[in-house]
């Protein structure tokens, strides 16, 4: 069986580095003696824990664990770009994934257009972080469930990977989030296995017909938590988790991770 991802997406959680220091010695103990060779633990911080994140990932336990995750990059490491984080900064602090078109940089605060990232941001970003050896871990999905939301989601999939080879694709990890199951949207409810993987075979069969990838791992994010982790986690189309809210409440999200 392949492994299965588990990505934390702490966003702009915790506030201060005591509690982030707190929540990775947590998983650390709680995972210690359990070989976990199942899973691959991607823990991605805001940007000012970068640094230490990596430490306490090389020095504990999680080193056999656990990767570092970034939650943006620089559209291009060569121009400048005021409050812009490189990708080769990021490699320098031991990042080996990036997030990237999260559902909240594309539309921030639930607008509906114009303010954020476009998927053309988006696609530059993709081939930025490749270039400097970083996995992209590609967020897609549609905001809403409209009647016509697949072809909705081929579009948004066809402008964001735009250019890209099969092989590019291949070495991604892509993200399916349905905006409105993100928790932090206003009646936000998870999206059931089954209709998630309407949507991860749509992806899949597009970017097969258009860019022929030798392999395509799409994960499911979207209020994940302890109880319906393992449904998704069970389904061998799914290639993994990306858990917002749930990857900072430690207790929570080391079952998550033993449910793999
Ligand atoms: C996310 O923000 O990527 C996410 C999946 O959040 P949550 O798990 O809180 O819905």
């Amino acid at each position: 069986m392949a492994k299965k991802y588990i990505v934390a997406n702490w966003k702009n959680h915790p506030d201060s580095w005591a509690e982030a220091e707190s929540i990775l010695n947590y998983i650390d103990e709680h995972l210690k003696g359990i070989a976990n060779q199942e899973s691959s633990l991607v823990v991605c911080p805001p940007f000012v824990f970068l640094e230490e994140v990596s430490r306490v990932i090389q020095l504990s336990q999680l080193t056999q664990k656990a990767e570092l995750g970034a939650q943006d990059i620089a559209i291009n490491d060569s121009i400048s770009l005021t409050g812009g984080i490189s990708g080769m900064m990021l490699v320098k602090l031991g990042a080996r994934y990036v997030i990237i078109g999260h559902s909240e940089r594309r539309w921030p605060r639930g607008e509906s257009a114009g303010t954020g990232e476009s998927n053309q941001i988006v696609n530059l970003k993709i081939k930025q972080a490749l270039a400097d050896g970083l996995i992209p871990i590609v967020c897609v999905g549609e905001k809403d469930r409209a009647d016509d939301y697949i072809k909705w989601l081929k579009q948004q999939v066809g402008a964001t990977f735009a250019g890209l080879s099969g092989d590019q694709i291949s070495r991604c990890l892509i993200a399916y989030e349905p905006v409105w199951a993100i928790s932090t949207n206003p009646d936000a409810r998870p999206d059931t296995p089954e209709s998630a993987l309407e949507s991860i075979s749509a992806i899949r069969d597009f970017l097969a017909e258009n860019h022929s990838p030798a392999d395509v791992r799409i994960l499911y994010g979207g209020s994940v938590t302890e109880k319906n982790a393992k449904d998704f986690l069970s389904l061998s189309e799914i290639a993994g988790v990306l858990v917002g809210g749930a990857s900072i409440r430690k207790e929570e999200f080391v079952q998550i991770i033993k449910q793999v």
